[in-house]
Parts: C-alpha cells; structure tokens; sequence
C-alpha cells in the first residue's frame, strides 16, 4: 500500500494520540515513519530521567533532567502525566501539548500504559493505540538487536513488557508489529481516519452545507 497524504488531513481541532506498547516492540519505529508521512503532527518530545543512549539528542528524543529537575517540574504542575519506569522517571510537559492542540497541530505522546491511562482520564478524546508484538520471543530478539541495553536490564524489560500489555484491551486501537510494512500501513490508516472524522471537520460542513435559514 502506498500511503499518500496531503495537507488536507489538517483538522480545526488537533487530535492527540498516544501511543503505548512494551519497549522493543517497535513504537519509536513507527512514530518515526508516519512523521515523516502525515503532516502537522507533533512529536511530544518527553522528559525523563534515564541515561542519554547513543544516537539520542537532547531535546529530540528526549529532555534529559537530573532527578531534582524532574520533581521541580513535577511539583509544580508543569507534566500531563508521568510514571516510573524501570528505575527512571518519565514526563509529559503539558505547555507545549494543549498550545499545540489548540492551534490545531495534532500531537502524539509516545508513553507507558501508566502515563495513556492518567491522560485518557483526564483527555477522554485522546486516542489511544497499543503496539503489540507478534510474539515475546520475537520481542527479546528485537530488544536484544538494538544493541543498547545490557542483559540484566533486558531480562528487566521483558518483564515490565508483560506489565504493560496486561493492559491492552482497554486501549482504542491495537496494531501488531510483525511485518514492518503492513504495521506501519495499518498504523498511519488509523492516525488518517481519526484526522478526517466529522467532528474534527466543522470548516468543510461549513463550507458544503448551505445554511438554510
Ligand atoms: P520501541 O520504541 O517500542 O522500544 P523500537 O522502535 O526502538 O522499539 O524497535 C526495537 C527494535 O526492533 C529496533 O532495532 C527496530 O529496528 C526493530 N524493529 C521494529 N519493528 C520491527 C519489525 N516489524 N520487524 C523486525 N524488527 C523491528
Ligand atoms: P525508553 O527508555 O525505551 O525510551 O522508554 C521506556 C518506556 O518509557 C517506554 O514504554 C515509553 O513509552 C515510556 N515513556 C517515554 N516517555 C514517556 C512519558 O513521557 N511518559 C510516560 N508515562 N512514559 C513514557
């Protein structure tokens, strides 16, 4: 399938999507392909805690803090949401997701099941997606071949994996990533269909219906 997209995908009200799944299961892959596809949606770059890894840039993939920093912010109100994992801590900084929002950018959050449920109830319109692995074996190879972590932290992870899609059926949408392509297709068909919903659309009823008075 070839994906074309255009700008009209662009809604009067930004739509914020979070996306969650078990590290390795290949979320960052697939955020990274439909950036680069569908226009005006913005990656909600996270803070946290944790070691920068190599090819990581600070303020691109992350804002990497040291923890007192990380509980400023959290003391003061300034994250969404945040959530420990493994032995870090990690954020959503709120400013920039509701400026974006409200000038009709949509915004993806990239988070853990602890961070999509304190959005999803605070945000009930939020839409949630849950990569799924086709296997766990399958997983532990991946997080192995990505060659960054070590084996007491990935044998950590594998664990943690299993917390995480625990919750997966309370999440809107669930895609798994077996072949890359297919995954990929079924992922950005989601985030499009969610751009083109009506209620996100009043300037084209607007535009198409004849006000009748
Ligand atoms: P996550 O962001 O969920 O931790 P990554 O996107 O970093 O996962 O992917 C983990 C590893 O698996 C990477 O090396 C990536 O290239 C690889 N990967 C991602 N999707 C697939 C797939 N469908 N088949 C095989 N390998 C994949
Ligand atoms: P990693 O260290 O592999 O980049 O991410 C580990 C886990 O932290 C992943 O499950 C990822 O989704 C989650 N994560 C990354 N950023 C955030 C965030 O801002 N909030 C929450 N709750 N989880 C996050």
């Amino acid at each position: 399938m070839s994906l074309n997209v255009d700008a009209w995908t662009k809604p009067d009200q930004g739509a914020l999507f979070i996306v969650t799944g078990a590290s390795g299961t290949g979320k960052t892959t697939l955020v990274k392909r439909a950036l680069s596809t569908i226009p005006n949606i913005q990656f909600s770059v996270s803070a946290t805690t944790r070691k920068i890894r190599e090819g990581e840039i600070d303020g691109r993939d992350y804002h990497f803090l040291d923890i007192p920093e990380f509980e400023r912010r959290k003391d003061a109100g300034e994250l969404l949401e945040w959530a420990q994992v493994y032995k870090n801590f990690y954020g959503t900084l709120k400013a920039p997701v509701i400026e974006a929002l409200n000038a009709g950018e949509s915004i993806l959050l990239e988070i853990d099941q602890q961070g999509a449920a304190q959005v999803k109830a605070q945000m009930p319109q939020a839409i949630s997606i849950f990569i799924l692995p086709p296997t766990m074996a399958s997983l532990e190879s991946r997080l192995r071949g990505r060659n960054t972590d070590s084996d007491e932290i990935i044998a950590r992870r594998l664990k943690e994996a299993q917390d995480q899609i625990d919750h997966c059926g309370s999440f809107d949408y669930l895609v798994i990533n077996d072949d890359l392509e297919s995954a990929s297709d079924q992922f950005m068909s989601i985030l499009v269909a969610e751009l083109l919903k009506s209620n996100r659309r009043n300037s084209w009823v607007q535009q198409f219906v004849p006000n009748k008075e």
